[in-house]
């Protein structure tokens, strides 16, 4: 018996897998490739939502929590997951700076939003108005963490790589059995797949995708992650990463040529020089109607567990959700009324 089977390994089970280790529980993971969010993520941790300048959802105290998870990951896998990156956003009119600098001057934002106007010195952007630049923000490798905790896990024989089949689980008063695991609890941690889970499908998880293109330029020549319409992250040896645009229809992880348009144009607009595309990739963010998480107990089951709603900003809320998920099924410490399943309580019909 393993005290914990988890079900999916994007950032939601891969942080999960983390507390359990450190905290010297047993575990065992199934996950197949049916969902790739953590996968094509650009994997910005910026803790302002650069529309509004306002702070993200408490992404101070999810920044505390995040340094410190990415970096210990970093040295137990022996790779680079951490790049500090710049992040620009560009200015598009003058009353947009004035926002800024007033957004600048709040308490909660102070160490977020620097108060010095970046002209733009890159030929190849337009950008006449210049930059307000983010502070503290970084960019994580999620491919990379996902693709190496996974071998991880396989090395150990702690993941089964295969798709969870739902009717054949087994909930009994104290114990999940699945096949020829018997665990204590299970944890479901399956981004949008959550959909296909009858246990949690009550709840309001609507979906976005989102598509990223690939460029090549060698005339760009840019450092900095550059927010305007869309992002233009830099991933080294002139690639660029580019976009991502919100669909809401259309739920499938396959790129399409509305999305690379989508994309495309709005770079024109910014970019004066020639470049290449290269690569394009779609993914379906697991966002929530209320835009919070959605961790918490199971209505009725009470070995059922869901660690998931990362929405836009998995990379700062994992180890935020994970520590407060953990807490509650260990320790029976209270969830945060905002992040907790049962505010959807109602929608659940017993079955
Ligand atoms: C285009 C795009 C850009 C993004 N950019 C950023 C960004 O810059 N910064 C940021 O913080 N966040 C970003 N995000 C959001 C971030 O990627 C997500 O919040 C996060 O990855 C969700 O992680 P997850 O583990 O909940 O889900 P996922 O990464 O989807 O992982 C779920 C896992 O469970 C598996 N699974 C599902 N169902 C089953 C089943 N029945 N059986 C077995 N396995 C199953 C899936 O195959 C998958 O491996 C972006 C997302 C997209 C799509």
């Amino acid at each position: 018996m393993v005290d914990y089977l988890i079900v999916g390994l994007g950032l939601a089970g891969v942080s999960f897998c983390e507390k359990l280790s450190e905290n010297g529980k047993s575990f065992k993971v199934i996950s197949d490739s049916s969902q790739n969010s953590s996968l094509v993520a650009g994997g910005l941790y910026n803790p302002v939502i650069l529309k509004r300048f306002t702070l993200a959802w408490k992404a101070d105290e999810q920044l505390q929590l995040a340094k410190p998870f990415y970096g210990s990951l970093e040295r137990k896998l022996g790779v680079q997951l951490d790049y500090p990156l710049r992040i620009f956003r560009r200015f598009n009119s003058i009353e947009e700076q004035n926002q800024w600098f007033e957004a600048a001057d709040k308490k909660s934002l102070s160490p977020f939003l620097s108060t010095t106007l970046h002209s733009n010195k890159n030929e190849s952007i337009d950008a006449p108005l210049g930059y307000g630049e983010v502070l503290n923000a970084g960019r994580i490798d999620t491919r990379l963490l996902i693709q190496a905790y996974n071998s991880e896990l396989l090395k150990k024989q702690l993941l089964i790589q295969e798709t969870f089949q739902y009717q054949n689980l087994l909930v009994e008063a104290s114990q999940v059995v699945y096949k020829d695991i018997t665990a204590k609890r299970i944890v479901f941690a399956e981004g949008y797949g959550l959909k296909a889970n009858p246990y949690f499908n009550y709840l309001p998880v609507n979906g976005s995708k989102g598509e990223y293109v690939i460029i090549k330029s060698e005339k760009l020549n840019e450092e900095k992650a550059i927010k305007s319409s869309l992002f233009v992250i830099p991933l080294g040896d002139d690639l660029y990463q580019v976009g991502a645009n919100y669909e809401w229809k259309d739920k499938t992880n396959s790129p399409t040529p509305k999305g690379r348009d989508w994309v495309l144009e709005r770079l024109d607009k910014l970019i004066r020089c020639d470049y290449e595309v290269v690569g394009q990739m779609a993914g379906v963010r697991p966002t929530v109607s209320d835009r919070r998480p959605l961790i918490g107990a199971h209505p009725e089951k009470e070995n059922l567990f869901l660690l998931n709603g990362f929405g836009s900003r998995g990379v700062l809320i994992a180890p935020f959700a994970t520590a407060q998920l953990y807490n509650f099924i260990e320790n029976g410490g209270a969830l945060e009324p905002e992040m907790d399943v049962n505010r959807f309580s109602k929608k659940w019909v017993s079955r």
